[in-house]
C-alpha cells in the first residue's frame, strides 16, 4: 500500500486531531516515526551498496594483488558485506512495522463534519409525512405471524439465531425491491454487476474492515476451504469486492466516473446485537443488499459532488417508495477509519416507533485506493494519482421490509405494498383488493 507518511508528517497537528474527533485508535506520531525510520534504514541500505560497488570495482582494477592495500580492500568488502546483509535483513520488520501504524492512521474528514458522537448528528432534510393510524400500528413480526411470512424458528433449526427464512408475500417483497433497485438505478447510470460473496481478507483490509482485529462482525472461512491458500472471509457488504474488482489497476482519464449496483449477500457476525431494539428482521447474520459503488477521478471536488448525486440517487429511490425518512450528516466518531464524509438514512418504523437506519453512503476519498493501488493518471482536472471510492446502499432488504410493513399495514392485519413495487410483483400477490 502507497499509505501518505508525507503528508501525515507535514500536518501534524490536523492528524493529531482527527484521530481524536473521529475516537479511533491510531498514533499519527508513532507512524510518522515509523516511516522515518523506514527512510533512514533503505537509505542505510543504498548507501552499503554503493559502497559494496565500488569496493568490487576497486578490487578487480587493483593490479598488485599480494600488497597491503588488497587485503585492506578485502577486509572492508567482508565487513560491508556482513553489515549489507544484517541491515537488508532487517527491512521486513521495519517496514511492517511502518504498516501497522500508518494503516490504522484514518481518513481525512470534510470540514463540514459535525464532531462528536452520534446524537451529533446534523438532519439535512427530512421526506415525507409519518403515517397515521386509527388502530394501533403493530410491528413487523406481528404482521407477518398469523400467515408465518417470517420465519425465525426455520432459521435457528437450519443455521442459528437471526437467520429466517421469508414466505410467500414478503419473499416476493424481497425479489421486487431488490428488482425496483437495480432498474432504478441503472436508469441513473449504475451499470448492473454480479459478484463473489467469499473475499480474501487482504481485500477486505484494504477496504478498511479489520476481519482479523474484529471477528466479532466478519465470518472467516476455514483454511480448509481456501482458494490458493488466500485466508478467505464472507463479505460483509458487495463494496468490498466491488472495490478490489480493480485492484492494482490505472485507469485512462476518459475511463471515469465507474458506477456500479451491484447485489450481494452480507454476512455480520453481529455479536452484542441482542435486544428488543434488534428485534426480527432490524439485525440479523445475513441479508441481501443492493449496493452502489462509484469510482471517481481523485479531486476531492468531483468526488464530494459525485458523493452528493449518490445522496439524492437514495434519497429519491426510498421517496419513491412512498417512507418517511430523515437524511443525516453524520459526525466524526461515526466515520470509522475510510470514510471522508458519511450520510446515513433513517426511516420511521411505526412498530418501532422510532427511526431505523436503512442505508448509509461514503466518501472514502483515496483511503482504500491507496491499499488497493487503484490510480488514475494525472491530468488537470485530478492533480492526484489515486482514484476516489465511494459506497452506497441501494436497498438492505431486510430493513426496508421492516420499514414498508409497517408504514403501510393495515387494519385488517395485513399490508399493502408501495405502487412503484406492484409491477414486480408476480399477478395477484401484494395488489391492493379492489
Ligand atoms: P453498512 O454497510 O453497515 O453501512 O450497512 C448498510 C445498511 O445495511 C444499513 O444502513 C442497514 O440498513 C443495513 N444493515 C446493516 N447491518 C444489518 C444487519 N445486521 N441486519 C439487517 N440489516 C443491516
Amino acid at each position: 500500500p502507497s499509505l501518505n507518511f508525507k503528508g501525515w508528517r507535514d500536518n501534524l497537528e490536523y492528524h493529531r486531531a482527527n484521530i481524536r474527533n473521529r475516537n479511533v485508535e491510531a498514533n499519527v506520531d508513532a507512524a510518522v516515526e515509523a516511516y522515518e525510520q523506514y527512510v533512514a534504514q533503505l537509505q542505510r541500505v543504498e548507501q552499503l551498496r554503493h559502497e559494496r560497488n565500488r569496493l568490487t570495482d576497486s578490487i578487480k582494477k587493483m593490479k598488485d594483488k599480494k600488497g597491503s592495500e588488497f587485503q585492506e580492500l578485502l577486509r572492508q568488502s567482508k565487513q560491508n558485506k556482513t553489515i549489507l546483509q544484517e541491515v537488508e535483513s532487517q527491512m521486513p520488520w521495519v517496514e511492517e512495522a511502518m504498516l501497522i501504524e500508518g494503516l490504522a492512521i484514518p481518513n481525512e474528514t470534510h470540514p463540514d463534519v459535525p464532531v462528536g458522537s452520534e446524537e451529533q448528528a446534523t438532519v439535512l432534510q427530512t421526506v415525507n409525512e409519518a403515517p397515521s393510524f386509527c388502530f394501533e400500528p403493530r410491528d413487523h413480526l406481528a404482521i407477518a405471524q398469523p400467515n408465518n411470512l417470517i420465519n425465525f424458528r426455520s432459521g435457528a433449526a437450519v443455521t442459528g439465531s437471526r437467520f429466517y427464512f421469508l414466505h410467500g408475500k414478503v419473499a416476493l417483497l424481497e425479489f421486487a425491491l431488490v428488482h425496483y433497485a437495480i432498474n432504478f438505478m441503472t436508469q441513473r447510470g449504475y451499470e448492473p454487476v454480479t459478484v463473489p460473496d467469499i473475499v480474501k481478507t487482504r481485500v477486505a483490509e484494504s477496504c478498511g474492515f479489520q476481519p482479523r482485529d474484529d471477528a466479532s462482525q466478519i465470518y472467516h472461512l476455514d483454511q480448509q476451504h481456501s482458494v490458493g491458500q488466500a485466508e478467505l472471509c464472507l463479505a460483509g457488504t458487495a463494496e468490498i469486492p466491488l472495490a478490489g474488482m480493480w485492484m492494482g489497476h490505472t485507469f485512462d482519464d476518459s475511463e471515469l466516473t465507474k458506477k456500479y449496483i451491484a447485489v450481494g449477500h452480507a454476512f455480520r457476525c453481529e455479536a452484542g446485537g441482542a435486544g428488543a431494539t434488534n428485534r426480527g428482521l432490524y439485525r440479523v447474520h445475513q441479508f441481501t443488499k443492493a449496493e452502489l459503488f462509484v469510482i471517481s477521478p481523485g479531486d476531492l471536488e468531483t468526488s464530494c459532488g459525485l458523493h452528493d448525486e449518490m445522496l439524492q440517487d437514495q434519497i429519491d429511490l426510498f421517496a419513491s417508495l412512498g417512507l418517511h425518512f430523515k437524511v443525516l450528516d453524520m459526525p466524526t466518531e461515526d466515520l470509522g477509519a475510510p470514510a471522508y464524509r458519511k450520510y446515513d438514512i433513517e426511516a420511521w418504523m411505526p412498530g418501532r416507533q422510532e427511526f431505523g437506519e436503512i442505508s448509509s453512503t461514503s466518501n472514502c476519498t483515496d483511503y482504500q485506493s491507496r491499499r488497493l493501488n487503484i490510480r488514475s493518471r494525472p491530468t488537470q482536472a485530478a492533480p492526484s494519482s489515486f482514484v476516489h471510492t465511494l459506497n452506497g446502499t441501494a436497498c438492505a432488504v431486510p430493513r426496508m421490509i421492516v420499514a414498508i410493513m409497517e408504514t403501510f399495514q393495515r387494519e385488517d392485519g395485513d399490508f399493502d405494498i408501495p405502487a412503484v413495487l406492484e409491477p414486480y410483483m408476480p399477478h395477484g400477490e401484494g395488489r391492493k383488493p379492489t
